[in-house]
């Protein structure tokens, strides 16, 4: 028995880091799981093969189409919000087309995804977005963009919380620390900097990430909701 057997679990983002091994958590216990990619299908295919799951090619930067994936998946149990990207560089010269774009994946996205989820989401459901640390603490420069991409998701998730309750629908932020993934590599140049902040200095593993999502989407966080769970070494202390 599976703690999530027979659990519907929609990942938007879920082909390499973070993303996939909350596919491979749910997946491993028992949840019919589909994820989301944009141009990963390689890595998306494999995923997909090792687990069981199902992948499908849809843009997070594209709102219809995100509303559609979510709708076209029926009434989910779960839904993870994990796509998102980072922009680095001085914000005079950011071009403001990729600056939007960001906005599109890590903040339009994961409103109306969660917003759709809710329309057809059981008594009990959960939703559960991928913030960062980094909405409440940015302590290097040419990073605002993606800052207020994250502290976005607090109103969020405080709000839709209220919206949702009534129901059982609980909405939660999780808030990683640096983790090692493509995009933030455990022996990048960065790195010495970022374990200077923190507590306990190494970058975090997906798999923890994954521990604590699990978490939230179980039976024992029905009371959890609107609120930021942080998981960073103490990045944010
Ligand atoms: P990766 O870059 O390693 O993986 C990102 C995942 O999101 C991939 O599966 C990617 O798929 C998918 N994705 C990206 N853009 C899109 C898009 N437009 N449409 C659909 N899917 C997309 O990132 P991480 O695993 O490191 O990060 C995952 C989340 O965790 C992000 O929201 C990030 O902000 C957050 N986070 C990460 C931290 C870290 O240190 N790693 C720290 C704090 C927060 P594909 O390759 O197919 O496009």
């Amino acid at each position: 028995m599976g703690a999530f057997d027979g659990k519907t679990v929609l990942v938007l983002g879920g082909s390499r880091g973070i993303g996939a091994a909350i596919v491979r958590r749910f997946a491993a216990d028992g949840a019919k799981v589909t994820f989301t990619y944009a141009g990963s299908a390689e890595a998306a295919d494999k995923v997909a093969a090792e687990t069981g799951s199902s992948a499908a090619q849809t843009d997070s930067a594209d709102r219809d189409a995100v509303i559609a994936r979510v709708r076209e998946s029926g009434p989910l149990d779960v839904l993870v919000v994990n796509a998102g990207i980072v922009l680095f560089g001085d914000a005079l010269e950011q071009d403001p087309e990729l600056v939007d774009r960001l906005f599109r994946i890590n903040v339009h996205a994961p409103y109306h995804a969660s917003v759709e989820a809710a329309r057809q989401m059981p008594h009990g459901g959960r939703i559960i977005v991928i913030g960062s640390v980094n909405g409440d603490r940015m302590p290097v420069p040419g990073m605002a963009a993606y800052a207020l991409s994250k502290s976005a998701l607090q109103g969020m998730a405080r709000g839709l919380a209220r919206d949702f309750g009534g129901r059982g629908i609980t909405i939660n932020v999780v808030q990683p620390g640096p983790i090692d993934t493509d995009a933030n590599p455990a022996d990048g140049p960065m790195k010495e900097l970022m374990h200077s902040f923190m507590a306990i200095k190494r970058h975090g593993r997906p798999e923890e990430v994954a521990g604590m999502v699990a978490w939230l989407a179980g039976p024992e966080a029905g009371f959890v909701t609107g609120a930021m769970h942080t998981i960073d070494g103490a990045f944010g202390a």
